[in-house]
């Protein structure tokens, strides 16, 4: 249901334009084939992916000597999980505890309001949960981060404004240990204005966090705008370069269309989809999951 909700543009525009090109066809030649490649590589699909999918269904169609419209449709709809799919889809309800969860990305992209999001998710799951405001040079972050916790009943730590981001993570993981958190979850800046930088920056959080809590599971999570397309790929090419990300958490799905931008993010990045965004509201992030996501586009 909430896929099926925060994806309803995607299903309204990309694929009902699919799917008025298989009804448009009673049976299976070329020229269905080239309309369908338009409307993939129309789609934030990209050129590569839009390729490696025709040739597919051209191979089904020798192969398994298909007739009809449909019958494509449906390999379609197979292929399509195949590709997003990984096997580190997540499954956060055995999640290892303690755990200490990095956010990384650019400003705008959504980080204030996953963290809030990620922070009610656990702590509904029945996990106690702190979260550090790593993020000192952004003036209004640390006002908008205690509104999201708030919403989310979950304590934050914050130092002054302009304090050192290693600081606040320092102070943050000494109150997760006294206090047994289960999950604590960091807030970083996200200043991608050259690499060097960006790495000696988040190098020096992850080692507070290695040297200072080296019992807690740590992951990090790259932020990402579905509807920056091309942008956020390359956003997400650089960070990965500059650290050790273990998941991608893509935003405002449900503002976008171009939801065919997961293809591009799961097949270029090499890192796995871990939650999507799929609303403004705090219970409006999920897991990810292949399955759900392509059958919430196609019916
Ligand atoms: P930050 O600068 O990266 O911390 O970004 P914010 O968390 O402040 O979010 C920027 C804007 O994006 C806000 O208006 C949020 O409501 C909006 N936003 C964040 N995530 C989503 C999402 O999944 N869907 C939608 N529609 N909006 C989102």
């Amino acid at each position: 249901k909430k896929f099926t909700d925060g994806l309803k543009k995607t299903k309204d525009e990309f694929a009902s334009k699919i799917d008025s090109v298989f009804s448009m066809y009673t049976k299976i030649d070329d020229e269905l084939l080239e309309d369908l490649e338009d409307i993939l590589i129309g789609s934030d699909i990209g050129v590569e992916s839009t390729m490696d999918i025709i040739e597919h269904l051209k191979n089904c169609v020798k192969t398994e000597k298909l007739k009809t419209p449909d019958e494509i449709r449906i390999r379609l709809k197979e292929y399509l999980k195949e590709i997003i799919h990984t096997d580190d889809e997540t499954d956060d309800s055995n999640m290892k505890t303690p755990t200490v969860i990095l956010i990384i990305g650019v400003n705008g992209v959504g980080k204030t309001t996953t963290i809030g999001k990620l922070a009610n998710r656990y702590k509904t799951m029945g996990k106690s949960v702190l979260v550090a405001a790593g993020d000192t040079f952004r003036a209004a972050a640390v006002e908008q981060l205690q509104v999201w916790c708030d919403r989310a009943g979950v304590e934050l730590i914050a130092n002054k404004e302009g304090s050192d981001p290693a600081a606040v993570i320092f102070d943050s993981v000494q109150a997760a240990k006294s206090r047994k958190a289960d999950v604590l979850i960091c807030d970083t800046a996200g200043r991608l204005h050259n690499k060097k930088n960006l790495m000696n920056e988040l190098n020096k959080i992850f080692r507070v966090v290695d040297k200072e809590y080296d019992t807690a599971f740590k992951q990090v999570y790259l932020v990402i705008d579905s509807t920056t397309g091309q942008n956020g790929i390359i956003q997400a090419k650089t960070f990965k370069e500059a650290a050790d990300i273990d998941g991608i958490i893509l935003t405002k799905l449900d503002g976008t269309a171009k939801g065919g931008i997961i293809v591009p993010v799961q097949k270029e990045i090499g890192v796995p989809v871990k939650y999507v965004g799929l609303g403004e509201k705090i219970d409006d992030l999920q897991p990810f999951d292949s399955n759900k996501f392509v059958d919430a586009i196609f019916e």
